[in-house]
């Protein structure tokens, strides 16, 4: 549907993955809900592609269904770096691999079947005192989810910039047409960067770099990871190169008056948790439950907590980018130990606590690496 109506109960601005599950998990509450995109389809952004077993506890409530013809499952992660490599496997359940289009078609189709307006090709312009702006017209309402990305306007409008925390980094991605040779998530870990890969179909793979040198590229800096450079011999690119920023952001609040924000809008880990999906789904589902109560204090809390472990997930692995003496302690300990990964790995997933993980795999950590020679 084109046409978005002149009254509605929540706008969403910006139909990306956050903008559509929080538009699915209000419709599910009852609320009529319009979703405003500046873009139009099929809308592809630079991402790895990857949503990690936690995000399905939410996708499964949100009634979102995944083509297993049009993904990958993978089983767990590895990282590769400083002449080792270490593996764990997920506690439970797997990862899934999809190029971006096909994870907005299935939120799309979502979106549909749950009775969501979607109005794409139409971009916000402003907020005002009964709603949203648009370049062409304008939609009262009771509430407006800012959904509009790292870059949020939204944010701005509603004086909600002030940030506790920003760091940023640069991340390119390109597809290579080559059967997967691996059912895990691949991390390589090499001197100010790492790239990651993430099968997303039988015969394609995502491959993404994150460094913080903007000037970097994908196939300049393939030569610095050897292990990966040799499994990609041969396999031609299927896309071109994407770049965007991956921010590490937390925000003072997430709302002022009928205006809250959700999914990169609402701040952000780096990319190379592979958690900003997860976390989308996990606040649109809280968002609804405050809008429900017409509280968004609750939301902002639980928006608090939920970003909690991805950050401790984050801190860890950007000390392992900024140090290299210790990346290459850690990256030989935990090849040694493969225990003290699985732990983390456990951890990241939220299948065990921050301090469960301090006692069973960071003091062991800190052990090992002491000990190592
Ligand atoms: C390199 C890279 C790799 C990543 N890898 C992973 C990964 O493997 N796994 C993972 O879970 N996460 C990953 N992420 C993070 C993930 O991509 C984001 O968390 C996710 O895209 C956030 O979705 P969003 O809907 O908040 O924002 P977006 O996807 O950016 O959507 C925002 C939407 O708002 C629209 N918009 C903007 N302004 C307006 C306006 N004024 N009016 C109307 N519409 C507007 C835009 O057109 C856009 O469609 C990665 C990120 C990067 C940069």
């Amino acid at each position: 549907m084109t046409g978005v109506p002149d009254k509605t109960d929540a706008v969403v601005v910006g139909g990306g993955p956050a903008g559509l599950a929080a538009a699915i998990a209000a419709r599910l509450k009852g609320f009529d809900v319009t979703v405003v995109d500046g873009g139009h389809l099929p809308i592809d952004k630079a991402c790895g592609e990857g949503l990690m077993p936690d995000s399905f506890g939410a996708v499964h409530r949100l009634g979102i269904r995944f083509d297993t013809d049009e993904s990958f499952a993978f089983r767990g992660i590895r990282f590769l770096g400083a002449g080792a490599s270490v593996e764990a496997n997920f506690p439970s359940g797997s990862g899934i691999g999809m190029r971006r289009p096909c994870l907005h078609q299935a939120l799309i189709d979502r979106a549909e079947e749950t009775g969501v307006t979607l109005g794409w090709g139409k971009r916000v312009v402003g907020l005002t005192a009964e709603g949203v702006a648009l370049d062409s017209g304008s939609i009262r309402c009771r509430w407006v989810i800012g959904a509009d990305g790292q870059n949020s306007r939204v944010r701005r409008w509603a004086g909600l910039n002030g940030a506790r925390h920003e760091s940023f980094r640069f991340g390119f991605r390109r597809h290579y047409r080559i059967s997967p040779w691996t059912d895990y998530m691949e991390i390589y870990w090499g001197s100010g960067s790492q790239m990651y890969v993430t099968p997303v179909n039988r015969s394609e793979v995502c491959v993404v770099l994150i460094t913080r040198d903007a000037h970097l590229r994908l196939e300049r800096a393939l030569p610095q990871f050897p292990d990966l450079s040799r499994r990609l011999d041969g396999a031609s690119p299927s896309t071109t190169e994407r770049g965007a920023v991956t921010a590490s952001r937390s925000l003072r609040r997430v709302f002022r008056g009928r205006t809250v924000l959700i999914g990169d809008a609402s701040g952000s880990v780096d990319a190379i948790t592979g958690e900003g999906l997860s976390l989308s789904f996990h606040q649109a589902i809280t968002l609804a439950d405050a809008l429900a109560v017409g509280d968004l204090r609750s939301y902002q809390a639980e928006h608090r907590r939920l970003v909690r472990r991805p950050n401790f997930m984050a801190n860890l692995m950007l000390s392992l980018d900024r140090f290299p003496v210790l990346r290459r302690r850690v990256l030989r300990a935990l090849a040694s130990e493969p225990e003290i990964f699985a732990n983390m790995l456990a951890m990241h997933v939220g299948s065990i606590s921050p301090v469960d993980f301090l006692m069973h795999g960071m003091l062991p950590l800190g052990r090992q690496i002491l000990t190592a020679s």
